[in-house]
């Protein structure tokens, strides 16, 4: 049995609500072959014992106690059992304290005399080894350990009410029942690379013995998700379309109207780029290009003017953007400028229901309409085209590559325009994507100032508030960007709610601000945005929600506090929403003492470079936070297995079999419906979730 065809849905799993099944579509996943694919973040390792004995505080022990005494400490509510065990694993007889904090009740369950195999994180208190996190499993009737000892347990990243022992169990009861998964790969390109069988790639993932065990099955899936990829996203040989343009071209009238009320004129990388893009478009062989240009370089306005070209033909456009935001900022601005042009528009979000959805498919379906504008709503079924001939993707590093090629699917052969301010460098570029052609814009529009960036050591804080307060008395906006929405936890980041209530009240009384981030509700955040629009606000103090797109001119100012913390792509996306217009614009890089040599090396590049492609090219080099295993992400395409970045060799060798198939025709019938790929189809996209780290 193939793994796509476990359709059930998850909440068949005994245990699985309506409630754990909301969370779990949260993470992506469906159906309970969904689960089988979902990659764990990290493993913990319980393959070896690790006594008490010369533990290192912080560290794990994995190892056999015997329970000795019991006592308690604190009073009233706060009274807590703390028990002493001994290490009888054999190696040393250290001692060790558990504290059962809120957990008096295990009193009963720890016996004096008795044996448990423990498992926890232990700190040196006091001259004591403490714990007050550990897991205590009686060992087995004859005597052996529990189930959990010698094992790498996986841990999955989590969602609402999901817990790591939830989903083990959901992950096992699947496992358990369902026997031989088939393979997806035909046996020879197996041989070749030597990828391990599906079935032992999926227990392996979720159950390894060791960590080569997890990298083995890791690597099998992730070869068999670089396969599908480039299988998706590489043409044919023979649709090429030259890069270079010898066709003589000429705006349409529609064109020349929109250009010539435009209150500035295009810049010469925009003409470039539209001549590109336009004579292409008018092309037989459908367009696959990209268009890279930095944040705020005029991408978007260069989209508008080759989507008049194909309206004026007769054909429908769509136009996507990664965030509900956004999209509404883009139907925005297509409104002031393309309706009175006489284009009708439509935007389409999640949030657009009941009547007015259905209206406006019936409209969209019957080609009364000319630009959809909206989210990944786009993608979903309901929505049909009439003569779909243009696809515009904004971001389109946001997206995955299956929600590009489900909407590819909607019309015959659209051309596609994907936009980008997180460059791809070509080297790879050409790998993934084949003979997809890239159009650069690398000039800012006139009169742009380059943005000043400066580093602020966390204690000279004050110079800078008062230099943003200057802004302010000029009339100017900014952004505060914090890593966190509020101080839960133990962190101690700054975080977005109590430096709002800082700032407010002491550092600039009675100017108006607002707070802003997604646990938000959307009609906040849009009315959040209007009214800094409108400049009734001074400031917002945000999370990384302002990241993508918004462009607001009169900002000019973006502070970004613990900037160390911010991947280089991430830092100049933020940066990016200053410098919008002719204002000098400052970007503050407040940073924490002790950084690590990486964080050095970005906050610099930050400083130093204000070019988009020279900060891609050095954030290929040094490694950005948040990239664990299994969370593996490189600035512009997510993939759940492999990593763009990394396995270079994997990818050489997966476009290898794919040209060879493509070369071919064979075999390709037998793999249009493989797992990996419906997976590839499915994979959730980009959510507008603050980056918390
Ligand atoms: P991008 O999508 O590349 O980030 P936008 O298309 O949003 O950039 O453009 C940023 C801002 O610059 C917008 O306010 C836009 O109206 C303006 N703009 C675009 N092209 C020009 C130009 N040639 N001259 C002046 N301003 C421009
Ligand atoms: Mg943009």
């Amino acid at each position: 049995m193939f793994v796509r065809e476990l359709t059930d849905s998850i909440t068949t799993l005994r245990g699985v609500g309506k409630r754990l099944a909301e969370n779990y579509a949260n993470l992506g996943i469906a159906n309970i072959g969904d689960l089988l694919l979902f990659a764990p973040r990290a493993y913990e390792d319980r393959s070896q014992l690790v006594p008490l004995k010369g533990l290192e505080s912080g560290t794990y022990a994995n190892t056999i106690v015997e329970v000795i005494s019991k006592s308690y400490f604190g009073g009233g509510k706060k009274r807590t059992l703390k028990v002493m065990v001994r290490d009888i694993s054999g190696e040393g007889d250290a001692k060790a304290a558990l504290l059962c904090f809120g957990r008096n009740f295990l009193e009963r369950v720890f016996r004096v005399g008795s044996h448990f195999y423990l498992y926890g994180q232990f700190q040196q208190n006091f001259h004591e080894l403490q714990s007050s996190q550990f897991e205590m499993l009686p060992l087995r009737a004859d005597g052996s350990l529990p189930g959990n000892f010698g094992k790498l347990l996986p841990i999955y990243p989590l969602s609402g009410e999901l817990t790591q022992r939830i989903i083990r169990r959901d992950v096992s009861s699947v496992l358990d029942s369902n026997r031989n998964f088939s393979d997806e790969l035909p046996r020879e390109i197996m041989e070749r690379h030597g990828l391990i069988p599906m079935d032992d790639a999926i227990r392996k993932l979720h159950h390894p013995k060791s960590l080569f065990e997890a990298r083995e099955a890791q690597r099998t899936l992730g070869f068999i998700e670089l396969f599908y990829l480039l299988l998706m996203t590489r043409r044919r040989s023979g649709t090429t379309v030259t890069d270079t343009v010898s066709i003589s071209f000429h705006f349409s009238e529609l064109q020349k109207k929109f250009i010539s009320q435009l209150p500035f004129d295009l810049t010469k990388d925009q003409h470039t780029v539209l001549r590109e893009i336009c004579s292409e478009l008018g092309q037989a062989a459908s367009m696959n290009r990209l268009l890279q240009g930095d944040v705020g370089s005029g991408k978007t306005l260069v989209a508008w003017i080759s989507a008049l070209q194909v309206i004026g033909a007769g054909g429908q456009v769509a136009f996507m953007a990664p965030t509900e935001l956004l999209a509404r900022q883009h139907a925005e601005k297509a409104a002031q400028w393309l309706e009175p042009l006489g284009i009708r528009l439509a935007f389409l979000t999640g949030s657009v229901t009941g009547k007015s959805r259905r209206l406006l498919l019936e409209a969209l379906s019957h080609g009364k309409i000319d630009i959809i504008i909206g989210t990944h709503a786009l993608f979903s079924s309901e929505v049909q085209f009439n003569r779909l001939r243009y696809i515009i993707i904004d971001e389109q590093h946001r997206f995955g590559v299956a929600q590009r090629v489900s909407l590819l699917q909607k019309g015959q052969a659209p051309d596609v325009l994907m936009m980008t301010a997180t460059p791809i460098p070509r080297t790879l570029a050409l790998t993934v994507f084949g003979d997809l052609n890239i159009s650069t814009i690398r000039t800012m529009p006139k009169g742009r100032l380059p943005i000043t960036t400066y580093l602020v050591a966390n204690e000279s804080r004050q110079r800078m508030y008062s230099a943003i307060g200057v802004e302010f008395s000029r009339g100017h906006q900014a952004y505060f960007v914090y890593p966190r929405i509020d101080d839960k936890g133990e962190s101690t980041l700054r975080d977005v709610e109590s430096m709002f209530s800082l700032l407010s009240s002491k550092m600039y009384p009675g100017v108006p601000a607002a707070l802003i981030h997604s646990r938000l509700p959307e009609e906040e955040k849009v009315s959040i945005l209007t009214r800094f629009r409108n400049k009734e606000l001074s400031y917002l103090v945000s999370t990384s929600v302002v990241e993508v797109g918004i462009d607001i001119p009169n900002a000019t100012c973006m502070i970004i506090e613990h900037a160390e913390r911010f991947g280089l792509s991430a830092l100049h996306q933020l940066r990016g929403r200053v410098g919008r217009s002719d204002l000098q614009s400052y970007c503050f890089l407040v940073y924490e003492a002790n950084l690590s040599e990486d964080a050095k090396k970005r906050i610099m590049v930050m400083k130093e470079s204000n070019d988009g492609f020279h900060i891609a090219e050095q954030d290929l080099q040094i490694r950005g936070p948040g990239e664990v295993a299994g969370t593996r992400q490189s600035g512009f395409l997510k993939l759940r297995f492999a990593s763009l970045t990394e396995d270079f060799d994997q990818i050489e060798a997966a476009k290898n079999e794919v040209d060879a198939l493509l070369a071919t025709d064979s075999g390709l019938v037998d793999l249009a419906h493989s797992t990996v790929r419906e997976v590839l189809l499915k994979a959730p996209p980009f959510e507008d979730k603050d980056m918390e780290i």
